[in-house]
């Protein structure tokens, strides 16, 4: 069957935000060049699959979700897959040799030719498309927002130069490379004027930002920077290096009219000797402290952290600390992870591995002693007046689901909203006032208030 001159394109978008700027730049490209972009691969001539790898679990994924597609390419239901990301880019040539059924392949800072690797897969030439570096983000590169409409990412810089010793990202992603204050002002007062709700900074690393340029620039003021914007909506901030947090930027993200009270502080450990082995700075002293300067500068402020548990070498009295630590630090909401030995890594070849069955445990313990945190916490919110952003509703509408500050997309809990009998319902995407009458150990019940 002969491909038509332009083929209907999907694209699968795995894994972080990050990854999907780069999924929105490349369909972004591949709409200017004319092609039709569809969102059911059911209704596409070429599937892209924008994979993850940064974990085992994740490259199953992207594996099983590349296969899937390569079978409805052998039922001539497609004419073509590419794959792009993390997984070329961390296994190079090999990955193109073991998945066969695979058209084209493009790398981390190819996706600007994703125009000629969509040519070249359509034309049956298996082709890989590799890249010295990776490209530079910038505000001019066309971008096609994905659903939903109401929120964007803006992705500050790339890479990141810590030395994590259980992370693949930075042999991944590469070092960091930050964008110019003011390409990010741009991009960020485009984003205000489409009328947005929610605009979330990204990064690996956001507190990383700028010290890689020249002349040197720095997170806090690029929030001083983009704070003036006037925006009704909420901005957010994710994925702060714990030890990089100080007042400075604190004080920054408080003095931010429409940056959210909201922290994304990933911690991983509590030990001294966990977190040695995992090469972090802090300790559980300067964390706490860092958590009593936040809440000293913004009382409102919700607090979200992950850990990994099962890492090697994590004694019984490792993880009491780490449960210590929880009870003590009261956090908002926690994600944490079981240990993943990924190759490449110096902690995959660390000495005193710990069972799967045991981190599991672990897994468990840490999150049960959380739950009533998170349930005392929310409970202090009942009575409470709060605004929230509508998102989706029940299939019979009985329900709607909305956020507030608190939480930030995709990630973690939801504020369920009843509706009294002769209220109009909801716009999807639009903010509404909400009054909190339950409290669950994640989520919230409301009622929606009249506009
Ligand atoms: S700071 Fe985050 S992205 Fe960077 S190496 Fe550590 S875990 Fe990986």
């Amino acid at each position: 069957m002969n491909a038509p001159a332009k083929p209907k394109i999907a694209l699968l978008s795995l894994g972080c935000p990050k990854n999907l700027v780069d999924s929105e730049v490349m369909l972004g490209l591949l709409a200017e060049a004319g092609y039709p972009i569809v969102e059911d691969v059911a209704d596409a001539d070429v599937a892209i699959v924008n994979t993850c790898a940064f974990i085992e679990a994740a490259e199953e994924e992207a594996i099983d979700a590349l296969l899937d597609l390569a079978e409805m390419k052998s039922h001539g239901l497609l004419d073509a897959v590419v794959c792009s990301g993390c997984l070329p880019q961390r296994y190079g040539p090999d990955v193109a040799a073991q998945l066969p059924e695979i058209d084209t392949f493009v790398q981390l800072g190819a996706e600007l030719q994703i125009v000629e690797a969509v040519r070249a897969a359509v034309t049956g030439s298996r082709a890989f498309f590799g890249a010295a570096d990776a490209y530079a983000l910038t505000a001019a590169l066309p971008r096609w927002r994905s659903a939903p409409q109401w929120l964007s990412y803006v992705r500050i810089a790339d890479g990141c130069d810590h030395p994590c010793s259980f992370c693949t990202i930075p042999s991944i992603r590469g070092r960091c490379r930050s964008r110019q204050p003011d390409d990010v002002l741009t991009e960020y007062e485009r984003m205000v004027a489409e009328g947005l709700k929610e605009i979330v900074l990204i990064a690996q690393d956001t507190t990383a930002y700028g010290r890689d340029l020249q002349p040197a620039a720095n997170l806090a003021d690029l929030l001083r920077l983009l704070a003036p914007v006037s925006f009704d909506g909420w901005t957010r901030l994710m994925y702060a290096y714990p030890a990089a947090v100080d007042e400075d930027l604190l004080e920054a993200v408080a003095q931010f009219p429409a940056m959210t009270h909201y922290l994304d502080i990933p911690l991983q450990h509590a030990s001294p000797s966990i977190l040695r082995r995992m090469r972090r700075a802090g300790n559980a002293e300067s964390y706490l402290r860092l958590l009593e300067t936040a809440r000293r500068i913004m009382p409102d402020v919700a607090i979200r952290t992950t850990f990994i548990v099962g890492f090697p070498g994590e004694t019984e009295s490792d993880f009491q600390q780490l449960l210590d630590f929880v009870i003590e630090a009261r956090f908002d909401r926690i994600s944490a992870f079981v240990f993943s030995p990924e190759e490449g890594t110096p902690a995959a070849l660390l000495p005193e591995q710990v069972s799967v069955h045991e981190a599991l445990r672990r897994l468990e313990e840490l999150m049960r002693v959380q739950e009533p945190i998170s349930h005392e916490l929310n409970s202090a919110l009942v009575g409470t007046r709060m605004r929230v952003l509508v998102e989706r509703s029940a299939p019979d509408s009985s329900i709607w689901y909305a956020r507030s500050y608190r939480d930030a997309p995709e990630v973690n809990c939801e504020v369920k909203l009843r509706l009294d009998d002769e209220a109009e319902p909801p716009q999807i995407g639009a903010f509404y006032e909400a009054e909190i009458m339950d409290a669950e150990i994640h989520d919230l019940a409301a009622r929606l208030l009249p506009r």
